[in-house]
């Protein structure tokens, strides 16, 4: 994990998140003050890499996850790892 400072300039950071832990709570989208998340349905792709743990998360919670419908307006303010009750959040440089 990076160490960004707080209120970075967007396009430098964006979240990562942990499928096996993420439970679609939509905490990090309702504190996100630049609106980076959206709560949807686990894609494919993702559903088929989760741990077996993660499994029964994701069926446990209706297989709701939250996903980056804006990354580059991330600032690493941090307020989205802080919130997520799971802890599925970290920070990463943005990819692009
Ligand atoms: S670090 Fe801040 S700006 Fe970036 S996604 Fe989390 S809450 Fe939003």
């Amino acid at each position: 994990m990076m160490a960004p400072t707080c209120r970075e300039v967007p396009g430098k950071f964006a979240p990562i998140v942990d499928r096996n832990r993420c439970e679609g709570s939509g905490a990090c989208a309702r504190v996100c003050p630049f609106k980076v998340f959206e709560i949807r349905k686990l894609v494919a792709h993702d559903r088929s890499s989760l741990s077996v743990r993660g499994t029964l998360k994701a069926w446990a919670h209706g297989g709701r996850q939250a996903y980056l419908a804006n990354p580059r307006d991330c600032h690493a303010c941090r307020l989205c790892i802080d919130a997520c009750p799971e802890k599925a959040i970290e920070l990463g440089a943005f990819a692009g």
